[in-house]
């Protein structure tokens, strides 16, 4: 998931992006908030959309073109669309603002994000990316979406999962993982993030 709407997700993130989520550099100062209405369409976005947009080359991804279209058409897979769906679910039900947090990391750096979703009138939604921290790392591959890789990593999280293998955590990938320069993934929600979709009540 991205800053932006997801995609803003992986390798991306022209506002709108749609390969997973590795944010470039733009992301720290990229667009914070979208609204949706109560069909989960986007109504309205941060004044900062358009400038983000061209400045990463996603013409395609100008408020112009994105508002009026609902958000699943920019989530890369089923379970993040279940994840983002569930906290945004879970907020119209309560009421309250939640928030969960998520990883996007750029070509080393490490970023984590929080994201709140917060109820309004009629079922609409506003959802906010915060930064939270920013974090020089290593090197690590270079990852992109390819709907049949054998991979998969998570797009909350960033962890790695081989085929028949658990889930590695984003800061724990051995060195046959870390060598590689870069890796067809397929995107998902891993078991840990999975049991915080819904999101926190968040604080204050
Ligand atoms: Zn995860």
């Amino acid at each position: 998931m991205s800053p932006v709407p997801p995609s803003a997700s992986p390798d991306q993130p022209a506002p709108l992006a749609d390969d997973g989520p590795t944010c470039g550099d733009a992301a720290e100062r990229g667009p914070r908030w979208y609204e949706l209405d109560a069909h989960d369409r986007l109504t309205a976005v941060d004044p900062a959309w358009d400038e983000f947009a061209l400045a990463n080359d996603g013409a395609q991804a100008k408020s112009a073109r994105v508002l009026g279209r609902p958000l699943r058409e920019f989530l890369t897979d089923d379970a993040t669309l279940m994840f983002v769906d569930a906290l945004l679910q879970a907020t119209r039900l309560t009421r309250r603002p939640r928030t969960v947090s998520y990883r996007c990391d750029g070509p080393g750096q490490m970023r984590r994000f929080l994201m709140t979703a917060t109820p309004l009138d009629d079922g609409r939604v506003r959802v906010d990316h915060e930064l939270q921290c920013s974090e020089a790392r290593a090197p690590a591959p270079r990852y992109r979406f390819a709907p049949a890789a054998t991979w998969w990593r998570c797009s909350q999280c960033l962890a790695v999962r081989e085929p028949g293998m658990p889930w590695i955590p984003a800061d724990l990938l051995p060195p046959h993982m870390l060598a590689l320069s870069e890796r067809e993934v397929r995107y998902g929600v891993c078991g840990d993030c999975l049991c915080q979709s819904g999101g926190k009540v968040r604080a204050g």
